[in-house]
């Protein structure tokens, strides 16, 4: 019989994101033909940059998260893309009573949150949250800084914001061990001044897309695969590289005939995949507290009963009083389902709770909705409480040479992160070329 290598069919590559692009891309370098096959009308997936009156708007990623030896950062040198410096951990903090806190308490603080994630690496606990909260209830607090319960409060539900941001999930649904998937590379974050799709334009040259092909069965019983559209429409190709996201794949949007094996399915269902928003808003004048603090910190965080907030001043990008919350785990459940005028008087009581001064809603307000995205069904993905490398490994074994799988979810480094995407579409690419 002949070897679907021999065959003068293309290759299939579901899904229009970084991976799918960055897979097409170093296919077709290598003389491969390569279609790619998006449900959406346009490329980029969860790299998407609007513009809404002049500005534009990162409703996906914004980060490149550290540029020291980041394949995203070449990029963007390369194609001479304008970032700006945003190390997002120069924070300050608010008391209750909207007070900064004084250095020393800053100072004590981040000792804490060292030492707790010092202390994560030797838990036996399998959640997160149990080991956190034995940590620092287990803590001896010796200062007179804080009140010794206040203090234990404010890090457990900054913990809890931990898990919302980056990680898209809440403390008691990821694993003690999360640290080991941070999955940042050294060096300075920078944001785009002009839209991460920059990059996705600068690497999609000369790639054939069809838009608009929500594919809905990967038909693999032959020596070559046959995807059918949801217009009944087939493609026939020599393989098929798999880059929708993992909420996609977790929802049985695509049916596999013959069906995935049963470690396939685990691992599908046991990678965890979270929801994540953003709320930007812009307002007349600056946030009052803003102009007191540090000019220098653009990342605040403050707390209203046991919830922890951060607000990240965007005003020196934007060049008007511009802001950016990021909401993970629960609070971004709420955010799917919930109207603009909902989230804007979430977002600004929380703000008047806590500061004088603040306006009953924004001039403008950008929500974004991934966990409702039918193409996307969550935002990225996350280790659970049962995680192991395992769980990844198995989507890196091609299924009978003809199906690969690719993606964020796909990255055992870099799992939630537009690098890790990119290498693992490279590196699909590469275990077709072998
Ligand atoms: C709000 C938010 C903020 C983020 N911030 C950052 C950040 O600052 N820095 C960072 O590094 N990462 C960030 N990320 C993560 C990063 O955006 C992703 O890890 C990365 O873009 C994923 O790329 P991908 O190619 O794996 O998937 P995607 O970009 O999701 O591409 C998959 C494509 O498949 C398509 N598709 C789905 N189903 C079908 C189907 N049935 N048929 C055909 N096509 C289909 C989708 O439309 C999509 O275009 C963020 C993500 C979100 C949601």
């Amino acid at each position: 019989m002949q070897n679907n290598s021999d065959i003068n069919l293309p290759i299939l590559i579901i899904g229009a994101g970084i991976a799918g692009i960055a897979c097409a891309k170093k296919l077709q370098e290598n003389g491969k033909k390569v279609i790619v096959l998006e449900a959406k009308s346009s490329i980029g997936g969860r790299i998407n940059s609007r513009k809404i009156d002049s500005d534009i708007f990162d409703l996906g990623a914004s980060w490149i998260h550290g540029i020291d030896d980041n394949p995203i950062w070449a990029i963007t040198q390369e194609n001479n893309i304008g970032t700006t410096i945003f190390n997002y951990d120069n924070s300050q903090y608010f008391h209750k009573n909207g007070k900064f806190f004084s250095e020393k308490e800053a100072q004590e603080f981040e000792f804490f949150i060292d030492k707790i994630e010092k202390s994560l690496s030797q838990t036996h606990k399998k959640s997160a949250l149990e080991a956190i909260k034995e940590i620092i209830f287990s803590l001896n607090y010796s200062g007179n800084t804080f009140s010794e319960n206040y203090l234990k409060k404010l890090l457990l539900s900054f913990f809890e914001r931990i898990a919302n941001d980056p990680f898209a999930a809440n403390l008691d649904l990821l694993s003690s061990n999360y640290q080991n998937h941070e999955g940042y590379f050294q060096g300075n974050e920078v944001v785009f001044t002009k839209g991460y799709c920059q990059v996705i334009e600068s690497i999609s040259k000369n790639i054939e897309f069809k838009l608009n092909i929500d594919v809905k069965t990967i038909n693999y019983e032959d020596e070559c695969v046959k995807l059918i559209d949801s217009n009944d429409n087939v493609y026939i190709g020599s393989r098929v590289v798999v880059t929708v996201p993992l909420g996609i794949l977790k929802k049985n949007h695509i049916e596999f005939h013959p069906p995935l094996s049963r470690d396939y399915i685990h691992s599908i269902q046991e990678i965890g995949f979270g929801s994540f928003n953003k709320v930007f808003f812009e307002l007349e004048q600056p946030l009052p507290f803003r102009l007191e603090g540090s000019v220098e910190k653009i990342s605040d965080f403050y707390w209203n009963d046991t919830d922890c907030f951060n607000i990240l001043d965007l005003s020196k990008i934007y060049q008007k009083p511009t802001y950016l919350m990021l909401f993970g785990g629960d609070k971004s459940k709420f955010i799917d389902n919930s109207t603009d005028s909902e989230v804007s008087d979430f977002v600004f009581s929380s703000l008047q709770k806590q500061f004088h001064g603040i306006p009953n809603k924004p001039k403008k307000i950008i929500v974004t909705r991934w966990g409702v995205d039918p193409y996307s069904c969550g935002s990225f993905s996350f280790p659970s409480l049962n995680h192991t490398d395992d769980l990844i490994k198995i989507l890196h074994q091609p299924i009978r040479k003809l199906i690969f799988f690719a993606g964020e979810h796909c990255s055992l480094k870099y799992a939630g992160t537009v690098h890790g995407a990119y290498l693992s579409g490279c590196e699909a690419a590469e275990k077709i070329l072998k």
